[in-house]
């Protein structure tokens, strides 16, 4: 592995550059694709490309404008809904917000679903920007919708879109005239559905969702030559394998930690079609993720999007007990994907509750797992390293924690880059630590 990435190797691609390092065909029996013009090796930047709109998930307690995660957060004193982290933020989102927030005004106290507040940003944004030249290789425009092959109920639900759509814009948008030429609602729900990024931020949490339309072109694989992260709602497209020239480059558009038909179930419902990569076929690992017997696995299962909701609600008392709870009734092995959610959450409510030692228990059972299922170059796995490793350091186990964090570093260098604020933490966290050792 190179150790180095210089800026003269850095592809650091701007719409004008993207067609000298990539380009557009038609990928065989998948559509538009998006090819290698020349020889990449893993740990790259490919694009760092900038939303066309995005918006921070409603849900969580980030920044409007740059989506960073914070305790307390200053809110816009018009519609009271928008939220940043100082004046700076409002300043520079107020662009982008002036029209929506009259709208969000107007609908308190109901606040608008992510999908319904995104598309609001299009239609103004087309309309303030309505001849834009773009040298991107897709647009806005040019995103399919998958709408004809959506099965009825998920047409229902586009057309419940479309109309709080209707009632969230009337303050600024009156009549059919006041759109942009030839927009459908629909057609607009339908490609937020299939084409919009979630952003995560540097711990692996989502915290907004954006279009970037010519990232919409890359296809999908199980086992992906090109990961993204985020940085604020910069998109990064990395490389994490070495790709010839004029090979396809891939991304994974869910979470791989589930077996093949739950894969393909979700493909099919949100992207209309059916994965067939080389793990589909031979349905890799499927063994693996639903070790041990099926009832109790399906029993625990059950339990895991309460689990997942406690966890949201910050119940993290409850929901370690009811982590304890399933642990001490049901036998499962680590690998079991939905046993291994548990050991996730039993970690993540320790934390919150000051148990260090026990979420170090915990995270460590997590590592084989994580290293069977997100083998190769994964963010996820690079995150989850890091965190566990913090634990071992703030233990006092500098010798683990050291060893931990380098393996989290020979990930996130390939997956984030050194460049990357998150790879730059760990680096520091690292230095600590060898420091900690020395002192011992
Ligand atoms: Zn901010
Ligand atoms: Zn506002
Ligand atoms: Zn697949």
């Amino acid at each position: 592995m190179r150790e180095t990435e210089t800026a003269a190797e850095r592809i650091n691609c701007t719409a004008n550059t993207m067609a000298g390092i990539l380009e557009k065909f038609q990928s065989l029996g998948k559509g538009n694709g998006v090819r290698a013009l020349k020889d990449m090796s893993h740990g790259l930047t490919v694009i760092r490309a900038v939303p066309y709109v995005y918006t921070v998930c409603r849900k969580k307690s980030a920044c409007d404008y740059c989506l960073h995660r914070k305790e307390k957060l200053l809110r816009c004193s018009q519609c009271k809904v928008a939220r940043y982290c100082n004046a700076h933020c409002q300043r520079e989102a107020w662009q982008s917000h002036k029209r929506e927030c009259k709208c969000l005004r107007s609908t308190l106290p109901n606040v608008p679903t992510d999908s319904v507040r995104l598309v609001g940003k299009i239609i103004f944004k087309m309309l303030q920007n309505p001849d834009a030249t773009s040298e991107e290789l897709y647009t806005i425009s040019d995103l399919q919708s998958h709408i004809k092959e959506a099965s009825e109920e998920v047409q229902d639900g586009l057309r419940h879109l479309a109309t709080a759509l209707q009632l969230y814009l009337k303050e600024e948008i009156q009549d059919i005239s006041q759109l942009p030429p030839g927009f459908q609602a629909i057609e607009y729900f339908g490609k937020v559905t299939c084409n919009s990024f979630t952003i995560s931020d540097g711990e692996m949490q989502d915290v907004g969702v954006g279009l970037y339309p010519s990232m919409s072109l890359l296809n999908h694989s199980c086992d992906p030559n090109c990961v993204i992260v985020f940085e604020g709602t910069c998109l990064l497209l990395r490389t994490v394998k070495e790709i010839p020239k004029g090979e396809e480059l891939t991304i994974s558009y869910i979470d791989v930690k589930m077996p093949t038909q739950g894969r393909r179930d979700q493909l099919q419902r949100q992207y209309s079609f059916t994965c067939d990569c080389h793990r589909c076929l031979i349905r890799d690992k499927d063994e693996d993720m639903l070790a041990g017997d099926a009832d109790t696995s399906r029993e625990v299962e059950r339990s895991v999007s309460r689990l997942e909701e406690l966890l949201s609600q910050n119940k993290a008392e409850e929901a370690l007990n009811l982590c304890k709870t399933l642990m001490n009734r049901y036998y499962l092995p680590d690998k079991n994907i939905h046993q291994l959610k548990v050991l996730d959450c039993a970690m993540d409510a320790c934390i919150n509750l000051g148990l260090w030692e026990e979420a170090l228990q915990f995270g460590l059972q997590t590592l084989e797992p994580y290293s069977l299922y997100y083998s190769n170059y994964h963010p996820v796995r690079a995150v989850q390293l890091m965190k566990v490793g913090k634990l071992q350091n703030y233990q006092g186990l500098f010798t683990e924690a050291t060893k931990t964090l380098m393996q989290a570093f020979d990930i996130m260098k390939v997956t984030h880059g050194r460049d990357h604020n998150q790879t730059q933490q760990l680096a520091e966290l690292l230095n600590d630590c060898e420091a900690n050792m020395r002192g011992m």
